[in-house]
């Protein structure tokens, strides 16, 4: 064991080190802190968590379905036998279910393709009586025929390559299939290019066979699989698309669903590949680029177009329905006004076995255990939330209301949000801003898992790619309910998850074999990865709540700044605008926040070192502290819901955050005057975020 320890070498010795005292804690507040933490991981439970997790999994429950209903009550009843203080909040929201969708192969021969997924003896739930056809919430309704086009992934890219071949789509039905961005990315493409409905369907190249043993028994998409999902377009704006920026309440101005930005405008529907077959093997026409070739046994991928033809008949059934968001309170003994709130979605597209049981279970047993801990009177010094968001399947809608509802409140009282939507058997997987990295390292640090620590885990990880590097959260893009609160309302955020082969995207994701048998059996037989994510998440929430000082770092925030700017910078050069922008003054300011930031963050090592900071100037200094993020976001950009400058959501992938997204979107579109405008916010954002470090450490210097 002794030379992993050697291996491992300065991070070890920093391990040692930071776990006599934590960040943000003195030695003295470190071990007291220690046993409330052991208390906390001593009360997860595998049986609890198994036991939590089957009455959310065992109907299907779509927002806005009587299912839906009965998950609340019981999220409801559980919290409260938890002896916690429980809020619901409703909101009216436009929500999109299918009267009918059907898809009819026309030409060369007839044949109507099955959108349902059949009952398979080995996964029970799967014949339950309430499971509907395959549909895409927010489809457009309408009947369209035409001949098929093979469009690849569906992005602008495949495009050109369809373009430079010859083929027309305009008119067209596109076949696309999923993968490498968001299905609303390959619904507006087609949309744009003039074309009359999509097909999405799964290849086992991306997602089946091809990776390995398909459900049931494995963990990747079967023959009959189809992937459900939403198309709005949430690059606009996220949460109900009638309400962009308030609360859907009852009385709020609303969107004509006629006009609004995030609702397409033409047919899409999803499929098997089992069923896509069909459609490829009547497609003739050029043939397709080795980059277009999928898996599909037996069939010679051709662009088209025709001779297949298609109808495509989609008749929703939209319109307002209720949403209710389940809040949950530990109260705080002595900053009762300051929140640490974890949360996750409740809704599921079938029975979310997986995405979001599994992520509900977690936070459910995690609130358990802290309602049991609090029944000895004991409480933690803020406050503890935990929140399960409604209709985040049709895009992060109940969040998002939240966000706007209270965003004042919020903005004012909530020092970190973590999100967990899901966690599967796998790896650690921790996104958010770079503020919250070594808290992240250090929390790792004292979670144990297969033999060592979550940390050893995600530093072995880290490792592969680059030996000795120190694990960094990923950048947070889109995919799940952290995008209001890091982009809206500049809150730090994180995400926190473990996750398997195909992350987000394991084999029944948004199927009817998202179920309690792929869960018992693939993704956490035993729930033994489950009691570790609660204990991570625990002593994330723990941890935040009782820190003398806020645990967060700048100094890395500004090297993960200069190293954004010089991508963003070398970007420019492609474009050859880097002449005109004002490149070294904005390189030179992330520079000089990364210096602010290690100066403060070595100030604040130093006090705490010594005993900590004056209690007069603690709540002044961590509300600093806790509010810098939020010097990020700017409501006066060309897009007022994204209002973090920094960070932000790369649309041409899947959920990839990207530094300065407004910047690259501008640069991509070769818009020299919304790059310049983009350019401006950039360094008035980064001054600001610089000259609040500079203030914040001289209120620490200035006697503390
Ligand atoms: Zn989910």
């Amino acid at each position: 064991m002794r030379y992993r320890w050697v291996l491992w070498g300065a991070l070890a010795a920093a391990n040692a080190g930071a776990q006599s005292r934590y960040l943000g804690y003195t030695p003295a507040s470190t071990v007291a802190e220690r046993t409330v933490e052991q208390r906390m991981q001593r009360l997860v439970s595998a049986r609890s968590l198994s036991r939590l997790h089957a009455p959310l999994a065992a109907r299907p429950h779509p927002a806005g379905s009587a299912g839906s209903r009965q998950v609340i009550t019981y999220l409801d009843s559980a919290l409260r036998s938890f002896g916690l203080t429980v809020e619901r909040h409703d909101y009216q929201v436009h929500l999109s279910a299918p009267r009918r969708v059907q898809v009819t192969l026309t030409g060369p021969a007839t044949r109507e393709l099955v959108l349902s997924e059949p009952p398979l003896a080995e996964d029970p739930t799967s014949s339950h009586p309430e499971l509907g056809p395959g549909y895409i919430a927010y489809s457009a309704s309408g009947d369209v025929r035409g001949e098929v086009v093979y469009a690849n992934y569906g992005l602008p890219a495949d495009y050109d390559t369809l373009r430079a071949r010859g083929v027309d789509v305009t008119g067209r039905i596109m076949l696309v299939r999923y993968g490498r961005s968001h299905r609303a990315v390959k619904v507006h493409t087609a949309q744009g290019a003039g074309a009359r409905a999509v097909v999405l369907y799964s290849d086992p190249a991306d997602d089946g066979f091809v990776k390995g043993v398909a459900w049931p028994g494995g963990y990747w998409r079967g023959e009959e699989m189809l992937q459900r999902g939403n198309a709005k377009l949430s690059w606009y704006f996220h949460g109900d698309p009638l309400t962009p920026g308030v609360a859907a309440r009852g009385d709020a101005p609303r969107l004509d669903p006629a006009t609004a930005p995030t609702l397409p405008r033409i047919p899409v529907v999803a499929i098997s590949w089992g069923e896509a077959r069909h459609i490829l093997s009547a497609l003739g026409g050029v043939e397709a680029p080795a980059l277009f070739a999928g898996r599909v046994p037996g069939v010679a991928y051709r662009l088209g177009p025709g001779p297949a033809t298609v109808r495509v008949q989609v008749q929703m059934d939209d319109g307002l329905r209720p949403i209710t968001n389940v809040v949950a309170t530990l109260r705080g003994r002595t900053e009762p006004d300051r929140v640490v709130l974890l949360g996750g979605h409740h809704d599921a597209w079938t029975f979310g076995g997986v995405d979001p049981g599994t992520g509900s279970a977690a936070l459910l047993e995690l609130a358990r255990v802290l309602g049991q801990m609090a029944r000895g009177g004991w409480r933690p010094q803020r406050t503890i939330q935990v929140a399960f968001w409604d209709a985040e399947e049709f895009g992060l809608i109940g969040s998002t209301e939240h966000a706007e509802h209270f965003r004042d409140q919020l903005r004012e009282q909530l020092i970190t949000y973590v999100n967990t939507d899901m966690y599967m058997r796998g790896r650690f997987d921790a996104g958010g801003v770079p503020s919250l990295r070594d808290f992240v390292v250090d929390v790792a640090r004292s979670v144990p898992a297969r033999g060592g620590s979550v940390f050893s885990d995600w530093a072995a990880q880290a490792a592969r790619a680059r030996p000795g590097a120190i694990p960094e959260l990923k950048a947070l893009g889109s995919g799940a309910d952290f995008v209001p609160f890091q982009d809206f309302l500049g809150v730090p955020t994180l995400s926190i998850e473990f996750i398997g082969a195909n992350g987000y995207g394991f084999g029944t994701y948004h199927t009817n074999y998202d179920s309690r048998a792929y869960v018992e059996q693939v993704a956490d037989p035993g729930f033994q990865q489950g009691v570790i994510l609660v204990k991570t998440l625990g002593a994330l929430a723990l941890r935040m709540a009782n820190a003398e000082v806020l645990p967060f770092r700048f100094g890395h925030y500004g090297e993960k700044l200069e190293a954004g700017m010089a991508t963003l910078v070398d970007a420019m050069r492609g474009r050859s605008i880097s002449d005109t922008a004002p490149t070294a003054e904005l390189l030179r300011l992330a520079s000089r926040v990364r210096t602010a930031g290690t100066a403060l963050d070595q100030a604040m090592d130093r006090r705490l070192a010594q005993g900590g900071l004056r209690a007069a100037r603690r709540r002044l200094v961590n509300d600093r502290l806790a509010k810098a993020e939020q010097t990020l976001i700017d409501a006066s950009g060309e897009n007022t819901w994204y209002q973090h400058v920094v960070q932000g959501w790369n649309i041409y992938s899947l959920y990839d955050g990207q530094l300065f997204p407004a910047a690259h979107k501008a640069l991509r579109g070769t818009d020299v005057a919304a790059f310049m405008a983009e350019t401006m916010r950039v360094r008035a954002a980064l001054d600001r975020l610089a000259r609040w470090l500079e203030e914040t450490l001289a209120i620490v210097n200035g006697g503390a």
